[in-house]
């Protein structure tokens, strides 16, 4: 069977006038169709007959919603979204004042290891197809009613061990016949898997390159994410820089705060002083998040005297950072924590 969510416009129409022997123009109303999230007996300007045609070569089927909670505080929604297989995965609709955003998962699990984060705890189960990526953005528009206008790929897993489909995905969602949502709304968060980094420089895609660098120096960052032991911060930096210098899209560098792990001040100056190293005047910019406490991890997060120093001594050592404004935290909206709760119940 084919997998209809999983085509570009062009294996599309490809499929439409060479398998079935329909003419072009289908390929286009099925598209819309599918941004929509209809099911094949939901076209309605589609003959029966290519209906039924359509349902014995192709399938088409969307991620399910089986678990909603949605911020009393601002209003962020968490989907557990169930897939064709019963594996679930997360999917979280957040609004800001630039429009809505949604922030999708690109594996089942990961097997970064990263010892802060809950989605890894389990290991890796499988990737997801592109279907899977899209379907997601898919569902969460249709369930909202709202216009989705941005997708952060910060969800679980790690989008650049499963390179081709995030970036087939993204081109497909930002294509349009498709969703049509900007490559420059669209963000990828890497670990750091540094020989991806360099092929995704190649991709010719718009998008924002997020790292999660969360350490000042090798010794800290080995210590909470095993991927530093294969490629260390020197190789992590200079492939960002390699990705600037090729893209010229401005590098985010995430950084979680955690108490008394990697959220001294001067571990701040070193982290300024790494980061001027390699970047010297190129555009970055540097995300502070206080890390989220997952029961599993031990991890606190860093008191609110320790965030303000932090973030002061990157901006007094010239590096533009901001404390990202945390949504969704009634709700477990930190990656993992909901498929890892619900597992936890079974
Ligand atoms: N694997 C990719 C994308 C998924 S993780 C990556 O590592 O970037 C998305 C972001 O959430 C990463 O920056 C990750 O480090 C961060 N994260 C994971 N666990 C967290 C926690 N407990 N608190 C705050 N951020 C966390």
């Amino acid at each position: 069977m084919n997998d209809i969510l999983s085509m570009d416009y062009e294996e599309l129409t490809g499929f439409i006038t060479g398998t079935l022997g329909e003419p072009k123009y289908r390929a286009a109303q099925i598209s819309s169709w599918i941004a929509k999230g209809a099911s094949f007996d939901e076209m309605t300007n589609i003959s029966r007959s290519m209906r039924i045609k359509l349902s014995e070569s192709a399938t088409l089927e969307y991620p399910s919603v089986v678990q909603k909670l949605t911020s009393a505080i601002d209003g962020t929604v968490k989907y557990l979204m169930e897939l064709s297989d019963g594996n679930c995965v997360e999917c979280v609709l957040m609004e800001y004042e630039h429009g809505t955003t949604t922030c999708i998962s690109t594996q089942v699990g990961c097997r970064m290891g990263c010892r802060f984060c809950a989605s890894t705890i389990g290991g890796k189960v499988r990737d997801l197809t592109v279907s899977e990526m899209l379907g997601q953005v898919i569902t969460a528009q249709k369930d909202s009613g709202k216009r989705i206008g941005g997708i952060v790929m910060m969800g679980i897993g790690e989008p650049l061990d499963n390179y081709d489909n995030s970036v087939k995905f993204i081109k497909i969602v930002s294509s349009e016949h498709s969703l049509g949502i900007g490559q420059r709304h669209i963000s990828l968060s890497t670990s750091g898997l540094v020989d991806r980094i360099y092929d995704l420089a190649g991709e010719d895609l718009g998008i924002t390159l997020s790292i999660s660098l969360h350490a000042y120096n090798d010794e800290v960052r080995s210590s909470v994410m095993p991927v530093n032991k294969r490629w260390n911060i020197d190789s992590l930096l200079t492939a960002c820089r390699d990705y600037f210098d090729k893209t010229g899209r401005r590098i985010s560098f995430e950084y979680i705060l955690i108490s008394g792990k990697n959220d001294s001040a001067d571990g701040a100056r070193a982290l300024a002083q790494i980061l001027k190293k390699y970047f010297s005047d190129r555009p970055l910019h540097v995300n502070l998040i206080p890390v989220n406490e997952v029961a599993e991890t031990g991890f606190k997060k860093s008191g609110r005297n320790a965030v303000d120093l932090f973030v002061k001594t990157l901006i007094d050592n010239g590096v533009n950072a901001t404390v990202r404004r945390k949504l969704g935290e009634d709700i477990s909206a930190a990656c993992g924590q909901l498929r890892r709760n619900t597992l936890n119940k079974q």
